[in-house]
C-alpha cells in the first residue's frame, strides 16, 4: 500500500530539510546533492508522486520491475530520470540500456562489454557510475576498489558509455554506532578513490552516488552528490 501524496510531501520536505542542513554543516550549497527516490517494491504511482513533486529521478534495482513501471507513468511526467541502481546481470544489459537513463551498479568488465555494445547499437551514449565495494563488505555488489582504475580505463575507450563518476553501499553494523563507523570510512574511501581517479585519467567524475535513508548525513559531509532515499521518502518495504 502506498502512503497518501500528502503524507509523501511531509516525508519529503523533511528530507530535504536534512540533506540542507547536512549541506550546511559541510560548508557545501543544498543544490550540490540531488535527491533520488528509490521506488523498489512501491507501485509506479511513486514514481508519479516524486515527479509531482518535482524530484528529477528516481532509482529501481531491477530491470524488469523499473521498465514496467516507467511505462505506466503519467505521461506528464515524461522527463523524469530513471536509473538502476541494483545488481544488473549481463543478460539483462540490453533492457537496461533501453529503459533506463543511467545505470549506477556497474561493477565488471563484462557488464561494461555488453552496455557499451548495445549502447553504440542504438546510437545512444549511456551515462554509467562505476559501483565500488567501498567499504569492503562481503555481502555487497560492486567491484574492489583494487579493480577500479583498470574498470574506469575499459569505460573510458567506450564510446557508446559515458563515467559520471562512482557509486557505493555502507555495510551494516550490529548497532547504530557501528554502523556510523562503518558509513564514514566507506565514503571517505569512495571519495579518496574518486578524487585519484579523476586526477590519474584526468576526467572530472563529477558524481558520488552514496547514502541512503539511514546514513545519508554522513554521506553528505564526505562529498556524496547523490543521496538515494526509498524508506524515508515512501515507508518501510515488504522484506525483499
Ligand atoms: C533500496 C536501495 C536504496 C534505498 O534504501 P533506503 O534505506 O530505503 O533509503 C538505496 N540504494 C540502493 C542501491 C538500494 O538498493
Amino acid at each position: 500500500m502506498l502512503i497518501p501524496y500528502e503524507e509523501f510531501t511531509r516525508r519529503a520536505d523533511a528530507i530535504r530539510a536534512q540533506i540542507a542542513a547536512a549541506c550546511k554543516a559541510a560548508g557545501r550549497k543544498a543544490s550540490a546533492v540531488e535527491l533520488l527516490a528509490v521506488t523498489k517494491t512501491h507501485p509506479a504511482a511513486a514514481a508519479d508522486y516524486a515527479a509531482r513533486y518535482g524530484l528529477r529521478r528516481v532509482g529501481e534495482n531491477r530491470v524488469q520491475e523499473g521498465m514496467e513501471k516507467r511505462a505506466q507513468t503519467s505521461s506528464e511526467y515524461a522527463a523524469l530520470q530513471w536509473e538502476l541502481i541494483g545488481h544488473l546481470q549481463t543478460n539483462k544489459a540490453k533492457l537496461a540500456v533501453q529503459h533506463f537513463d543511467r545505470v549506477q551498479s556497474v561493477d565488471s568488465d563484462k557488464l561494461l562489454n555488453h552496455l557499451g555494445t548495445f549502447a553504440t547499437e542504438r546510437g545512444k551514449t549511456l551515462p554509467i557510475l562505476l559501483q565500488i565495494n567501498a567499504g569492503n563488505d562481503p555481502a555487497k555488489f560492486g567491484a574492489e576498489p583494487a579493480d577500479a582504475a583498470r574498470l574506469l580505463e575499459t569505460a573510458l575507450a567506450k564510446k557508446g558509455l559515458r563515467v559520471d563518476g562512482l557509486m557505493t553501499i555502507a555495510p551494516l553494523g550490529a548497532t547504530p554506532a557501528e554502523t556510523a563507523v562503518h558509513a564514514q570510512r566507506t565514503f571517505a574511501n569512495l571519495r579518496t578513490l574518486r578524487d585519484e581517479l579523476a586526477a590519474r585519467f584526468r576526467v572530472p567524475l563529477p558524481e558520488l552516488s552514496m547514502g541512503m535513508t539511514g546514513d545519508l548525513t554522513h554521506a553528505i559531509a564526505a562529498g556524496s552528490t547523490i543521496v538515494r532515499v526509498g524508506t524515508a521518502l515512501f515507508g518501510s518495504r515488504p522484506a525483499e
